[in-house]
């Protein structure tokens, strides 16, 4: 799936996303004196869309570096076993992969320009730190270190500490070889990226479907008498805020009870922030506590998000298996189907009865191009969790992705493509 292959494709842009306001820290560049490649290989420990939080995963990252006078940067980027080389061009204008229609958004060429930063080691100091406000984790430190320069003046063996919108790494990378460049010969920056902006739609009786299209990240709300219940709280304080300031437009006489979400992954649980700061209680299982104390606990007192300007501390619920959410003959069941998701050790489904309705965040399907539903090994793991409830699903909603597709599919289609093999 997608988001499988981001760990190993692209340590930036496919799975990273933008959002305003733009996160402090944009490094400059400075120029260099002659112009070189630096080449440099490694095995960085990748914290990323893994089983639990904090969990890694090796991966053998090739990084060459090429910037000249002008500030321009050439970085030739292979993430991965036998994986394919990456040319990223960034100018003090805009940043994109070659090849791509479009340029990384702001936030995304900030990531990488700090790794520009790092590597670069224009300074000839032996520690580079950046300090920013992350917009999922606030203030954060990216650091690199360095032993002894090579005659050329790079390091000769540079420990990275990075963390950019969706992943983060650690790790050391020896240099391979400098070769000198003449001409860096930039190309044309593609254009930026336009779109649909954030939205707000009803889906169904009850249910409104909250997107951000620039993220591929969206929420689901859930309309009872008295209140609205979230699922899923994408990437970031600022996204989440954006999510927040919609909803409370729709219903401005419900407030937002609980928020709920699927997994710890950044598109599902990254803006719960936002949601904690508007009063809602984050229903979690009880193995999510220290997860959720970090996610609360997060410093953003050099950007401050809402939550750190509420008052009151935010609530949560813990819970085992099931918890139920429950108004005038109207239910939700948050279920914890662990390990059947094949994805994370702990993951929530929302099952309404009344409406014969399984809404998940990213177990089940791809529609490709010609229309055919796509399904994998977690969709399989989604049928097992739902057959062995025996529960009458005859519609799913699916929380991500979001751009490439419409966000139902009835439960006889996914059977049916299920049985077929995918
Ligand atoms: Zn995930």
């Amino acid at each position: 799936m997608r988001e499988t292959a981001c760990l190993f494709v692209s340590l930036l842009a496919a799975c990273a996303a933008s959002v305003s306001p733009e996160p402090s820290g944009v490094p400059e560049m400075p120029a260099a004196e002659s112009m070189v490649r630096a080449s440099y290989r490694g095995v960085v420990e990748l914290e990323a869309h893994l089983a639990n939080p904090g969990d890694t995963v090796p991966l053998p990252l090739g990084w060459a570096q090429t910037c000249d006078a002008s500030g321009a940067c050439l970085v030739e980027q292979a993430a991965g076993e036998g994986a394919e080389v990456q040319r990223i061009w960034s100018t003090p204008e805009a940043t994109w992969i070659e090849g791509d229609a479009n340029r990384l958004s702001g936030e995304e060429a900030l990531h990488h320009r700090r790794l520009l930063k790092l590597f670069s080691n224009a300074d000839r100091k032996s520690e580079t730190v950046v300090e920013f406000t992350h917009p999922r984790l606030g203030t954060t430190s990216d650091r690199a270190t360095y032993d002894a320069l090579s005659p050329e003046g790079v390091a000769t063996a540079v420990l990275v500490d990075f963390h950019d919108g969706g992943v983060a790494w650690r790790g050391s990378l020896a240099l391979e070889g400098v070769t000198p460049v003449d001409d860096l010969a930039v190309p044309e920056a593609p254009p930026a990226k336009s779109g649909p902006g954030p939205s707000i739609a009803k889906i169904g009786e009850g249910l409104w479907d909250v997107r951000l299209p620039s993220l591929d990240a969206r929420s689901f709300v859930v309309e009872f008498e008295s209140f609205v219940v979230t699922v899923e709280a994408p990437w970031s304080s600022a996204a989440g805020e954006q999510a927040v300031d919609l909803i409370t437009n729709q219903f401005p006489d419900k407030p937002i009870r609980y928020a709920l979400y699927s997994h710890h992954h950044p598109h599902a649980s990254g803006g719960l922030r936002a949601f904690m700061a508007a009063g809602a209680t984050v229903v979690a299982p009880t193995a999510h506590a220290a997860y959720l104390e970090e996610v609360t606990g997060r410093d953003f007192s050099l950007e401050p998000d809402r939550l750190s300007k509420a008052k009151g501390q935010p609530t949560s619920i813990a819970f085992d298996e099931n918890f139920t959410i429950a108004e005038a003959g109207q239910s939700l069941q948050v279920i914890d189907i662990g390990e059947q998701s094949r994805h994370t050790t702990h993951y929530m489904m929302f099952w309404l009865p009344e409406a014969k309705l399984l809404i998940q965040g990213d177990l089940g399907w791809f529609v490709a191009p010609d229309g055919a539903v796509r399904v994998g090994g977690r969709s399989a793991g989604l049928l097992e969790a739902i057959d062995s409830r025996e529960l009458p699903v005859e519609t799913m909603l699916q929380g991500w992705p979001v751009n490439s597709q419409e966000p139902t599919l009835p439960m006889a289609k996914f059977r049916a493509a299920l049985s077929s093999g995918g």
